[in-house]
């Protein structure tokens, strides 16, 4: 089993490079914020639960989405490991993480910390679109798409986050960025955490992040 925690701020790039990670590893990219924003879509109570807390920037409560990603990690494709992304994002969701690892005998392998700073982020959050089917990542300067708002890869249309709004993304990144510092710090006491560059291009971001968890840039057949 492979477990690897992808850190970093709102904007780091922890999705753009989870979807490397997971066409590299094979194990899947599971998202908190994409569970969220899919449970909205659906309507169920979680989403009803989790809306009010986004649209404000906010961390939605840890019981929920402790429950939520507990769920979503007993699914079979998670057998074999995940990245995760977006959690944990408390000192709490970190210790319930370890004792639902330490619980099936495992642990995790590395906690990655994509470092960004703030100044950066919100430049990053402001100009970011993601295609409505998938929620594949583009920027409008930095990480374009071939075709202007259509995605590259399946070919639905771009959309900006409803949280990804200027007033939001100040909130989120005044709100949130004490509970990264928490759950950095609780990976460095436990020996996991390594810490990347995050202000490089993409392709050099992604190449660190392999670079620490030992893994060649490029399968060779
Ligand atoms: P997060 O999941 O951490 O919130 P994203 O992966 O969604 O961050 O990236 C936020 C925005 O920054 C996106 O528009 C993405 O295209 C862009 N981005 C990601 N990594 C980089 C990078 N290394 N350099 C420039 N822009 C980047
Ligand atoms: P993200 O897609 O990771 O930027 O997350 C979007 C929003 O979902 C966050 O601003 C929070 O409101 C919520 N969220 C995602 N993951 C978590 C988490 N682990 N704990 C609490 N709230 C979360």
């Amino acid at each position: 089993m492979t477990l690897v925690v992808l850190l970093g701020a709102p904007g780091a790039g922890k999705g753009t490079q989870a979807a490397v990670l997971q066409d590299r590893l094979g194990i899947p990219h599971i998202a908190t914020g994409d569970l969220f924003r899919a449970a909205i879509r659906e309507a169920t109570p979680v989403g009803l639960e989790a809306r009010s807390y986004m649209d404000a920037g906010q961390l939605v409560p840890d019981g929920v989405t402790i429950r939520m990603l507990e769920e979503r990690l007993g699914r079979p494709d998670a057998a074999a490991g995940a990245i995760l992304d977006g959690f944990p994002r408390t000192a709490v969701q970190a210790a319930s993480l370890d004792s639902f690892l330490a619980g099936r005998g495992s642990r995790i392998d590395a906690a990655l910390l994509i470092d960004v700073p703030p100044d950066a982020l919100v430049e990053r959050l402001s100009g970011r679109w993601i295609c409505q089917f998938a929620g594949h990542v583009y920027h409008v300067d930095m990480n374009r798409s071939r075709v202007a708002g259509i995605c590259d890869l399946d070919g639905s249309p771009l959309v900006q986050r409803a949280d990804d709004q200027p007033e939001t993304i100040r909130a989120r990144l005044v709100s949130q960025l004490d509970d990264l510092q928490a759950v950095v710090d609780h990976y460095r006491a436990t020996g996991a955490l390594r810490t990347i560059n995050g202000l490089r291009p993409i392709r050099d971001v992604s190449a660190g992040l392999l670079e620490a968890l030992g893994v060649e840039p490029v399968r060779t057949a």
